[in-house]
């Protein structure tokens, strides 16, 4: 084989290798890729992320999670107050 030939050949198959170890990266990389299971966010494993019942939430989403915990109790009483004022309104309007 004239030695340009083969060359050529030789340039093809590294580049075809290549290619073949850019897939096993990419791959091997969205093994290790999670997707927020709130807001969608991608991300690597440098980025805050907690499995909570099998579903990934990032670390954003559970600050916003938790404030609506810290306030739940202030909502279910506001909530709650409603509840009575419209039970009161429905029973004087019966009157
Ligand atoms: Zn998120």
């Amino acid at each position: 084989m004239p030695p340009e030939k083969r060359s050529r050949r030789d340039a093809t198959l590294e580049s075809i290798v290549e290619g073949k170890k850019m897939e096993a990266y990419v791959e091997h990389k969205a093994k290790e890729m999670r997707a927020c299971w709130i807001c969608g966010d991608v991300a690597y494993k440098c980025k805050a992320m907690k499995s909570i019942g099998g579903r990934w939430i990032c670390i954003d989403c559970l600050r916003q999670l938790k404030e609506a915990f810290d306030t739940l109790e202030q909502w279910e009483a506001e909530l709650e107050m409603e509840k009575e004022m419209r039970k009161k309104l429905d029973e004087s309007l019966r009157i």
